[in-house]
């Protein structure tokens, strides 16, 4: 099978370090392993949008030399295959219609465990969709973290496939495109970990194969905080990607190459020394 990976940032701003630490992780393992790197535009939630940022993100993976194989997906062109999902899913079962308020799962800390809604349906609103979850253990080894054990009826429950306001969630947009692309390997940071278990089982259900995955530790600032667009985005600069570029191949332990002119020369320099074992042995935080 080709190796596959990706990088599928959601359009909520421009992007920052920790977002391209993730990229040029994700475009290394990929390159080192001779396989295609595919780049998608996560943009189905509208009310989590930046205006202009899809543009602004690929521009500056364009700045930084980490050039996709294929032109970029856009999930907001894909809610024909999402409905296609959705109704297998409402088919077989897996999925029931919930009207539960946060307030009604307050007992449960805001956990649905019930498989199905606990509150009388409303004609007058349209409902959640979950998907029913099932009292077993989901377990994957993490090439970064190792092996991973979750029981979803535990940690998550029945988890939202479909929001009442008509938005499919992150989870079975996920899961439908990284099958339609033919991804094999997953390189993203570890606030997705606990995603993992949930894409999982979704995959089960709809039939779809399970690629590897690798969660990289997040870049935290001085505080230990998370980098973030909540908290201090740092904004790279598309004028001067070097060292930024820079800065992520020290996060994530690998060789500095000497110092090169262009993105290209470095992107090349950097891939002749990458070790996917020294990954290993990033902390999470920055060494210059
Ligand atoms: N769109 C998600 C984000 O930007 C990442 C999704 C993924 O890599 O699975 O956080």
């Amino acid at each position: 099978m080709t190796y596959r990976g990706r990088f599928a940032p959601s359009p909520t701003g421009p992007l920052h370090f920790g977002s391209l630490v993730t990229a040029l992780g994700s475009w290394l393992c990929t390159r080192h392993a001779g396989g295609q790197w595919l780049v998608r535009v996560e943009d189905i939630d509208p009310p989590r949008e930046v205006a202009g940022s899809a543009e602004q993100i690929l521009s500056m993976l364009a700045a930084c030399g980490l050039q996709a194989d294929k032109e970029p997906l856009f999930q907001s062109r894909r809610i024909d295959a999402y409905d296609a999902a959705f109704e297998r899913l409402r088919d077989t079962g897996n999925l029931f219609p919930c009207w539960c308020s946060r307030r009604v799962l307050e007992a449960s800390g805001g956990i649905h465990r019930d498989g199905h809604c606990l509150v009388a349906a409303d004609a007058q609103r349209p409902p959640a969709w979950r998907l029913r979850v099932p009292d077993i253990e989901v377990n994957f080894p993490d090439a970064q973290q190792g092996v991973q054990r979750e029981n979803l009826r535990l940690s998550v429950g029945d988890f939202v496939i479909r929001r009442a306001e008509g938005f499919y969630s992150y989870q079975l947009a996920c899961v439908v495109d990284d099958a339609f692309q033919g991804i094999t390997e997953v390189v993203r940071g570890t606030d997705l970990l606990d995603s993992t278990a949930r894409q999982i089982w979704l995959q089960r259900c709809l039939g779809l194969p399970t690629p590897r995955y690798r969660h990289l530790p997040l870049v935290l600032d001085e505080q230990g905080r998370k980098l973030s667009k909540s908290t201090r985005a740092l904004p790279l600069d598309a004028t001067d990607p070097l060292p930024a570029l820079r800065r992520a191949l020290a996060f994530l332990q690998q060789p500095l190459p000497p110092l090169a002119h262009d993105v290209e020369n470095l992107l090349a320099a950097a891939l002749e020394r990458f070790s996917p074992a020294l990954l290993s042995h990033c902390s999470g935080h920055c060494t210059d």
